[in-house]
């Protein structure tokens, strides 16, 4: 797992990798997705595991059926009410999630897809979004940014592990739409920079530069690392980006 440096903030966030799970297969070892055709009691084990490394309960982390918009769902006292490691289903159709709640951990995941987590210096509200193209596109940085209620001076992000440009080309269109939204520089050649998005849309609902940290391993190039759909097609597994208010804290 990536430990991310929340710095002064009472916030614990990680970003997770393929490695320390209990799963067997393309799934190996640290799958947390349950649509992607593995073992429901390993993802349960997995995600057991990953709940104690962020240091919240299981059965009160939030996560939700990912579909590449831009809608936020905010998490209440019970979180996903024990969902996570529970039924493994019936959670909300949504690509990002706010909590102001010490002890819930809001779980984003993705295959190549950056997480972003963001959280306020002082831990009053934190929140976790499925970044793709087209959430990106849609507006879901900004969307969580604005769910979260404060002033984003105050705000700090960390985008995780994601397919980088040496690996994610892209056809005409989707490059010109990109350019058009964050800058040129954000298509490298046939491919485009999904971190440099990430942080563009951050920038621009008012994060500041200084403040956000675009992980630069690539899923696709790290095979012993990470899942990736680029490389491996459906049978893969997923990782995840989780942040919590430390309880007491
Ligand atoms: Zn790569």
């Amino acid at each position: 797992m990536i430990e991310v440096d929340t710095g002064a903030a009472p916030v614990r966030a990680i970003f997770t990798t393929r490695r320390g799970g209990v799963s067997v297969g393309p799934y190996g070892s640290l799958n947390l997705g349950a649509t992607v055709g593995d073992d429901a009691g390993a993802v349960r084990r997995n995600r057991e595991a990953v709940a104690r490394a962020v240091g919240c309960d299981h059965g009160r982390v939030a996560a939700l059926t990912q579909v590449h918009g831009a809608s936020v769902v905010t998490a209440g006292a019970t979180g996903g009410g024990g969902t996570f490691t529970g039924s493994l289903d019936g959670l909300a159709e949504a690509d990002a999630l706010v909590t102001r709640e010490p002890g819930v951990a809001l779980c984003a995941m993705g295959a190549d897809c950056p997480v972003v987590l963001m959280w306020h210096e002082e831990g009053a509200v934190v929140a976790a979004a499925h970044a793709g193209w087209r959430g990106i596109v849609a507006g879901v940085i900004g969307e969580a940014i604005s769910a979260m209620g404060v002033p984003a001076s105050g705000v700090s992000a960390a985008v995780g592990p994601h397919v980088g440009a040496c690996c994610y080309p892209v056809d005409h269109a989707l490059r010109g739409s990109m350019a058009e939204a964050f800058g040129d520089d954000v298509v490298r050649g046939d491919a485009v920079d999904l971190g440099l998005a990430c942080r563009r849309a951050l920038e621009r609902a008012g994060v500041a530069g200084t403040r956000i940290a675009v992980e630069s391993a690539c899923t696709s190039c790290d095979a012993a690392r990470f899942f990736s759909y680029r490389r491996d097609g459906a049978a893969t597994g997923r990782q995840a980006g989780m942040i919590c208010i430390g309880v007491g804290g």
